[in-house]
């Protein structure tokens, strides 16, 4: 035979074993999860789900944009039956290039408020995190502090840091402020706080803290997963930082504090879709919330849960009702804002 036939040949063998040998295992009662957080926030729960649920949880994880990329490229043969993932931007990403598909859970919908989920179930939140406005104890009275907008003022110039706007952490915050203000107020807005850099942005949220804490800016946005960590940190030195600076809940007058979420979707080539399901709901249920949470040093996404002790310092706090699909939405729209603004 033409040696130009060989590789194609190889190919649909290869295909071929790869689904007889996957095909035995769905009989077997399994999940498989391809998860961008690490697996020591998230194994115990998945242990407790497998004795429980009689589910075998096979576990990769990975960085956020590998997984994706790597969900698109295996297609229809990918092993992945839910995709776990952090920001409402990442997992509206992924449904846009068609890795997701709807799922309709009673059990979520009770479970999960609608704001943290995509309106077509193509993805659900399991937890939230706020940004609110984290300031220097000692150089800022919170009664100066009241909105996003305002950390815009001349009054901040050389005080606020921030981390750069490759964040899609950022880039959701300013996807926010767009639904709730439009382009143009929004973009007044990015330039005013260009414009009151202490530094160009650099690092990541935790930075910001200690940059804060460090006497080098007041202010700063960070989710509050970070102080969280920082505050039950065994290394000595982050506990300090966090010991100097303080949470603001910024705009409780108005659209309330910037939230997001880590959440999962069912892949569109789902072998084990029953069980997948199952997983999600086991995952939005009382018990898992709390441990989820806690160990996340994150917002319960159930209502019914309440906060960890370290998040329960810091006070209640409304937060923003909008849906965060919208985050998602509108994420090109922040890019493009951002870089106009000249937000690095
Ligand atoms: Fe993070």
């Amino acid at each position: 035979m033409p040696d130009s036939f060989k590789p194609l040949i190889l190919c649909s063998v290869l295909t071929l074993t790869s689904v007889l040998l996957a095909t035995p295992a769905l009989a077997e009662g399994e999940v498989n999860i391809y998860s961008a957080r690490k697996e020591d926030l998230i194994k115990p729960l998945l242990d407790d789900f497998s004795k429980q649920a009689g589910v075998t949880v096979n576990l990769v994880t990975g960085k956020e944009e590998a997984l994706l990329q790597r969900l698109q490229s295996e297609g229809v043969n990918t092993p992945a039956d839910l995709m776990l993932t952090t920001d409402a931007g990442r997992l509206a990403a992924a449904r846009e290039v068609g890795v997701l598909q709807a799922v309709k859970s009673e059990t979520l919908a009770a479970r999960i408020p609608a704001a943290y989920r995509d309106p077509d179930g193509y993805w659900y939140g399991l937890s939230v995190r706020a940004r609110p406005i984290i300031y220097a104890r000692e150089r800022v009275k919170p009664a100066e502090l009241s909105t996003y907008d305002d950390l815009a003022d001349p009054k901040w110039k050389g005080k606020v840091c921030v981390r750069s706007s490759d964040s899609v952490y950022n880039q959701s915050l300013v996807a926010g402020m767009i639904s709730h203000h439009g382009e143009a107020k929004t973009e007044a807005w990015a330039k005013g706080l260009v414009a009151n850099f202490a530094r160009p942005p650099k690092g990541g949220d935790r930075d910001q803290i200690k940059a804060v804490a460090a006497g080098e800016c007041d202010v700063t946005l960070a989710n509050t997963y970070y102080l969280g960590g920082m505050v039950n940190s065994s290394d000595e030195a982050e506990k300090q930082a966090a010991a100097k600076v303080a949470v603001f809940w910024p705009d409780a007058k108005t659209a309330g504090v910037h939230v997001n979420i880590s959440g999962a979707g069912v892949t569109a080539n789902a072998r084990n879709r029953d069980n997948a399901i199952k997983l999600l709901e086991f995952m939005a249920a009382d018990a898992a919330q709390r441990w989820y949470a806690e160990t996340n040093n994150e917002y319960p996404v159930n209502p019914a849960i309440a906060p960890s002790a370290t998040l329960k310092a810091w006070g209640e706090f409304k937060a923003d009702t909008l849906n965060v699909a919208k985050l998602g939405e509108l994420n090109p729209a922040a890019v493009r804002l951002m870089d106009r603004a000249g937000w690095k």
